[in-house]
């Protein structure tokens, strides 16, 4: 009964060369005024090795790190209608949304599903929280880099553009998985449960749309997307909350505009568009959420570089610091 233990973990979204893709798509997104040192061609190869990064750790068997590291790349929404919840009252807070759920199966008695090869059970994913969460990292590095650069050695300053390259290649690849749409649904290896519509319940139906069906075509069109791919723009604060951190509900509402669209890709599945003997419809509609990824990754880092604080922490230190060797 292999099938049992298929869990999201098992779909690994974008392959490499779609992730490389994404980043290169948000890297020509990025305005002159960016800071150039991301371009130049090493970090700029680093940054596409890095979108490769967090399924890097995903090959490996140890179930700690699975644990931790895979529930981060998904967000089955509809896993939450079994816990009763709304995608509006989840909190920003990552350990916050673990006890409203566990305070939900106490409130409705809920069953605990058993446990797949991760030891989750019945876990919609934390993808949202870490798209937000490595967003705030990035910050972060971009805030010690503005002080370096003012007040640091030119050891500091390389460190840090490392870190921020380090930063941007990690954020990326979850914003990548998230323009997958099974990504975000519990449909997400083939069509599970009543099927009306008769969707296809292959079990590979996950790695064809990762890259299969590309590799069976040639390919994505890398230069015409490159062409087109629009300037990154600041992402505007929409949080209500007044503890609101970060860019959670932006990001959250861009997973919620993927799962929109699950339907409509076994659809273009059942109608042939995504295979090779046809694939114009279907290489259309990939390739548009390749861009989609390419371009909301470009505006969170763009977005995250502009807003990022002065670390003021560190500014104070770098003070005091050259007042003792005066
Ligand atoms: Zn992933």
């Amino acid at each position: 009964m292999v099938a049992l233990f298929l869990g999201p973990a098992e779909g690994k979204a974008w392959d490499y060369l779609r992730h490389r893709f994404i980043n290169q798509l948000a890297l020509a997104s990025l305005p002159k005024d960016f800071p150039t040192f991301v371009r130049e061609a090493a970090n700029a190869e680093r940054i596409q090795f890095l979108g490769g990064e967090p399924d890097r750790w995903r090959n490996q068997r140890d179930r700690a790190l699975r644990h931790l590291n895979n529930p981060d790349h998904y967000f089955d929404v509809e896993y939450l209608e079994q816990y009763r919840l709304k995608t509006e009252q989840l909190g920003h807070f990552r350990y916050e949304f673990v006890e409203q759920m566990a305070a939900a199966r106490i409130k409705h008695k809920l069953p605990l599903p058993n446990e797949n090869a991760d030891r989750l059970k019945g876990h919609p994913g934390f993808l949202p929280w870490a798209i937000n969460e490595h967003y705030l990292k990035l910050v972060s590095a971009f805030s010690y880099l503005k002080v370096f650069e003012e007040m640091g050695t030119p050891e500091e300053i390389a460190n840090a553009r490392a870190n921020v390259v380090y930063r941007m290649g990690i954020l990326s690849h979850f914003v990548g998985d998230a323009a997958q749409p099974l990504h975000t649904t519990k449909h997400f290896n083939g069509w599970t449960g009543d099927n009306p519509k008769s969707y296809t319940t292959s079990r590979r139906f996950h790695s064809w749309i990762d890259g299969g069906f590309f590799n069976a075509i040639n390919g994505h069109d890398a230069k015409a997307l490159l062409a087109k791919v629009r300037a990154a723009k600041l992402v505007a604060t929409t949080e209500s909350t007044k503890d609101a951190s970060g860019r959670f509900q932006y990001i959250m509402k861009y997973i919620l505009g993927q799962n929109a669209l699950v339907e409509p890709l076994y659809q273009l599945d059942k109608d042939k568009h995504l295979s090779p003997d046809t694939p114009a419809k279907g290489k259309a509609f990939l390739e548009t959420q390749l861009t989609k990824g390419g371009e909301v990754l470009g505006d969170l880092w763009f977005t995250a570089w502009k807003e990022a604080p002065p670390d003021k922490f560190l500014q104070s230190y770098l003070a005091k610091r050259k007042l003792n060797k005066q």
